[in-house]
């Protein structure tokens, strides 16, 4: 059984209200030995800050805006994630830019993506970062924060090669989800172009389901095949990158 941490999981989601401690008891049993649950808003985050109360050394949480939510962010929400740090929260985010939904105003999404790369410098917390169809606005923010000490991780990542190579050149990580197990997924490379001590894995569950699950709600249990996926494309097994990515976790987080 492949030992690993699921570096990125909605636990807090309404798709886990019916069965939340059976899907954390198969995270156990299938190898997960921590759980990094995204509040992805101030409410989000609040409820994985309970889950993390709940399940000390198992559960962790983030606290951060979305996205997708920068419409609605105010600088008072800096206020909220900090009370979340105040109370464990091991990182900021997930926060970004999103210009494949645009389901906020670009030029929102970078104002809520700087103030929380900010506070990030402020509590020298990392940051959860998502991004897609974004690369150059991204490439140069993180290049910023990089160089001003924030250290983060490029979540899901499904970008170019020159964005992760940047974000690597200034310390930060790069995770991959169910999604590289696809069919449409080619880009070999880039699973091999990760540094061996940034490399982390996610469900990013509910959602992105990898093979054989695709469709169905996601659950950390099956983060154990993109890990398989992970090891066929960098010729070394599985065991091996889920001690690898639990150590990258462990260390970004700054987990015991
Ligand atoms: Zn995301
Ligand atoms: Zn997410």
């Amino acid at each position: 059984m492949t030992s690993f941490i699921d570096s990125h999981v909605h636990l807090a989601d309404a798709a886990f209200d019916q069965d939340r401690d059976l899907v954390i008891e198969r995270a156990r049993r299938t190898g997960a030995s921590a759980l990094i649950c995204i509040g992805e808003s101030l409410d989000a985050a609040r409820r994985a800050g309970d889950l993390a109360q709940a399940h000390p050394g198992y559960c962790y949480h983030s606290a951060g805006v979305h996205p997708h939510d920068a419409l609605g962010y105010r600088a008072s929400d800096l206020d909220g994630i900090r009370a979340e740090i105040a109370r464990g929260a091991v990182a900021i985010g997930e926060c970004g830019l999103d210009y494949h939904y645009d389901h906020s105003p670009r030029d929102q999404q970078r104002a809520a993506f700087s103030a929380q790369l900010a506070l990030a410098a402020e509590t020298g917390r990392p940051v959860v970062v998502h991004t897609r169809e974004a690369e150059a606005d991204t490439r140069q923010m993180v290049v910023d924060a990089g160089s001003a000490g924030v250290v983060g991780v490029l979540h899901c990542y499904t970008g170019s090669t020159e964005l992760a190579e940047a974000a690597i050149a200034v310390g930060w990580y790069v995770s991959f989800s169910g999604i590289v197990t696809f069919k449409k997924w080619t880009d070999e490379a880039l699973l091999r172009l990760v540094p061996a001590d940034r490399l982390l894995v996610e469900s990013d569950a509910p959602y992105l389901a990898p093979v054989p699950h695709r469709g169905k709600r996601n659950e950390p249990a099956w983060v154990s095949f993109t890990a398989a996926r992970l090891a066929s494309a960098r010729g070394i097994s599985a065991d091996e990158i889920g001690a690898q990515t639990t150590a990258n976790t462990r260390r970004l987080f700054g987990l015991a």
